[in-house]
């Protein structure tokens, strides 16, 4: 009602209906007052009426009497009787009729009284003219008596005539009154009753043009939701509470290959047929599953599209919901279909190139490593070679430490890639953290030595063991190690403090170098994130190491956490790693082998980089070993057919047979057995070991080979189970 009538409207309304109640009763008051009125002065009439008849009656009887005393006729006599009679039913009347308090009322018993007083009158004149003659009789009335008792009636008929008169006419004022006020009051009902319309008829034509308006404003809003629904790119299609399609957009026609008019009606799952991928199984109707449940499904990828007639099944992703009415009740549901074959392809494209990428930073790690190898087998050589003049040591340890710096520069390069693709993973095992430190503290020995700094261990005795990859933690302790070594001044202090804390050890790597601003310590351990990265400041880095650190460091279920007092004032990272609980047994003790002290071993080693091939061979033979020399797969299988070796070192990439082919060939050999098989290689992937020991071989070490481990290798060369060594 509000919505129709604002309060202004509804205010007059209510007046203009108290005031046709009030009128109402008004008026009914007034015809009241004016049917007594018109009944008061018909009744003053009829006493008027009666008041004539009654003095008629009694004129008519003395005139009888006279007539009779005058000629003593009968007929005379006869009119006295018959008009005696009339006289009673008007007094009966005028006693009936006139008002009960008025001064008429009185005047009745003393106008009876003169009649009773005039008829004995007339009766006793009457008497004497049959019994005493006319004489008697003329001389009787002579005397008047009968006259003036006539006269008292006619005295009193007449008062009564003037009050009854004058109460008539009061009478009719009062009714003309009443007449006057009935009509003014029918009057202003029938105002009122106008205005009551007009208000009513100009608040429906008010309501008429609203709902038109309203109907206009819904009409237009429908056009633009169907046109936004039939342009849009996703296929629409909506269905009632029974789940029959009640509306499909053009790209639900393209999609599902009905036409809206065949489709309206139809069961939704009928129309939107999806399937999954691999099994071609019928998967449930999105919009049935949201209509079951009243629940909205988020867009998702379940399955293809099953077009009518058999057209191209398309990749869809669908999204459902019920459609509520304005009190929140479900009155059907929507469903969304996206045809994603373009985004799938999109991304199988970008995948695909990613993993083109990845092969290709592999490759150019494998391509970058290649020369090193025989660049490093060549500077050992020299180093071997030449106890004499000092400058071509000195020259071979720049060399050295050149070939170092790219080999980190790559390796780094490759875990990058590991990293982003989520691939880096730990080989873990129980570990003692002293002999991570006392490795990491010798790789990075020249970089510290070469700065001139000062190196303090402040190692706890009882450290607990920790289960880590051993490999990976001196990758990242090396890595804080060089960094403190890099970033200070020639002559700082670098403190390496381990101690067991709580549940956990924590190991410290503190500098007296150029210290981190601020803003820069949460940030270094983002990928590429160097605080100086001009190229004439530069310290050889890419800006990958700490990004690598903290992933190890998480992958242990660790954290590492930079401070520094900001430039100027050094730097400290701590790393914080969960204990292992249990004492691991008695270590150990490496064997410190030494160039030269290795036993003496037959090898081929087949490489189709016949630098590389060669330097190494030629190394080794300088340690003392036989060695022959192949430079594919296939001649490697004749010359070990040859030569007997126990140890052959395989490279894996060679032309017309590769070093698993090669490998496989040799262990199917009489005595390919108990060869030591050593896969020497640029490819370092987690994969291509799994490879390499799936193809027979015992151990695989990445491009260059550390001459350290390769001497223990061959040095405990005998078929022992698989192992993995980093290189
Ligand atoms: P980079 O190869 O450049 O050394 P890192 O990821 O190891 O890459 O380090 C990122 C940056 O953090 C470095 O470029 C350097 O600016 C800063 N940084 C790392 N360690 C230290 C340190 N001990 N003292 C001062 N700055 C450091």
């Amino acid at each position: 009602m509000r919505r129709y009538f604002d309060t202004g409207l509804m205010a007059m309304l209510g007046l203009l209906v108290a005031l046709i109640v009030g009128n109402g009763v008004m008026t009914h008051h007034h015809i009241g007052a004016l049917y007594d009125a018109r009944a008061k002065v018909d009744d003053s009439r009829v006493v008027l009426a009666a008041l004539d008849d009654l003095l008629g009656a009694m004129q008519d009887a003395q005139g009888g009497v006279r007539g009779y005393l005058v000629t003593g006729e009968r007929p005379y006599l006869e009119q006295y009787a018959a008009a005696l009679p009339r006289v009673e039913p008007r007094l009966v009347d005028l006693r009936r009729l006139v008002d009960e308090t008025s001064e008429q009322r009185e005047l009745i018993a003393p106008l009876r009284a003169s009649i009773t007083s005039a008829v004995a009158r007339l009766d006793e004149l009457v008497a004497l003219r049959q019994e005493g003659g006319l004489e008697l009789a003329r001389a009787t009335m002579a005397e008047g008596g009968e006259r003036s008792a006539m006269d008292d009636v006619r005295r009193l008929v007449n008062r009564m005539r003037l009050q009854e008169t004058l109460q008539l006419n009061r009478r009719a004022l009062a009714a003309e009154q009443s007449r006057d006020l009935a009509l003014a009051s029918v009057a202003f009902a029938t105002m009122l009753a106008v205005m009551l319309v007009a208000v009513v008829l100009y608040q429906m034509l008010r309501g008429l043009q609203g709902r038109d308006a309203a109907a206009r404003q819904l009409e237009g809003q429908k056009e633009l939701f169907r046109t936004t629904l039939a342009s849009l790119g996703e296929a629409v299609v909506t269905c009632d509470m029974a789940g029959h399609v009640t509306y499909l957009n053009h790209a639900a026609e393209a999609l599902t290959g009905w036409t809206a008019g065949r489709a309206m009606g139809q069961p939704i799952a009928d129309i939107v047929r999806v399937v999954d991928a691999a099994g071609h199984q019928p998967l449930e109707n999105a919009a049935d599953a949201a209509l079951r449940d009243g629940v909205e499904l988020p867009s998702r990828h379940r399955g293809l599209i099953v077009p009518r007639g058999g057209g191209l099944e398309r990749p869809i992703e669908e999204s459902a919901a019920p459609i509520l009415d304005a009190q929140g009740r479900p009155t059907g549901a929507v469903l969304v279909l996206r045809d994603i074959t373009e985004r799938l392809r999109t991304e199988t494209a970008m995948r695909e190139a990613d993993r083109r990428k990845d092969e290709f930073l592999a490759v150019l790690a494998h391509e970058l490593r290649n020369p090193l190898a025989p660049l490093r087998n060549a500077l050992h050589i020299l180093r071997l070679a030449s106890h004499g003049p000092q400058a071509v040591q000195q020259v071979c340890g720049v060399m050295e430490r050149q070939v170092l710096q790219m080999v980190r520069l790559i390796d780094d390069l490759l875990d990058v890639s590991r990293i982003t693709r989520n691939k880096l993973e730990l080989r873990r095992e129980p570990i003692e953290l002293r002999e991570v430190i006392d490795a990491a503290v010798e790789m990075s020995a020249p970089t510290v030595a070469r700065f001139h700094h000062r190196m303090v261990l402040e190692i706890d005795e009882d450290l607990p063991p920790i289960d880590g990859d051993r490999a990976r933690l001196v990758q990242v302790l090396d890595n804080l190690v060089t960094n403190a070594a890099k970033y200070s001044e020639m002559g700082g202090t670098i403190t390496v403090r381990a101690r067991a804390e709580g549940e956990e050890v924590q190991l410290l790597v503190r500098d007296t170098g150029l210290g981190i601003p601020p803003d820069m310590l949460e940030r270094i351990f983002e990928m590429f994130t160097q605080v100086d990265r001009t190229l004439e400041r530069s310290r050889g880095g890419l800006g990958i190491g700490l990004t690598l650190v903290r992933r190890i460091v998480e992958l242990h279920g660790g954290r590492i956490v930079a401070r520094s007092q900001g430039l100027g004032h050094g730097s400290e990272f701590e790393i914080a790693l969960p204990a292992l609980r249990e004492a691991l047994p008695p270590p150990v003790v490496a064997s410190g082998i030494e160039p030269g002290s290795t036993q003496m071993r037959r090898l081929v080693v087949c490489d189709d980089n016949e630098d590389a091939a060669e330097s190494l061979a030629r190394m080794l033979r300088m340690m003392g070993h036989e060695v022959a020399l192949a430079f594919d797969g296939e001649q490697c299988l004749q010359v070990c057919e040859r030569v007997r070796p126990q140890v052959v070192l395989l490279d894996i990439g060679m032309p017309r047979m590769n070093g698993y082919d090669a490998a496989r060939a040799l262990r199917l050999r009489p005595g390919g057995e108990a060869m030591v098989l050593i896969a020497l290689t640029g490819w370092g992937q987690e994969e291509d070991r799994r490879r390499a020991f799936e193809a027979g071989f015992d151990h695989h070490l990445t491009k260059p080979a550390d001459f350290t481990v390769l001497a223990r290798l061959l040095d405990d060369a005998r078929r022992a189970p698989k192992e993995t060594v980093h290189a």
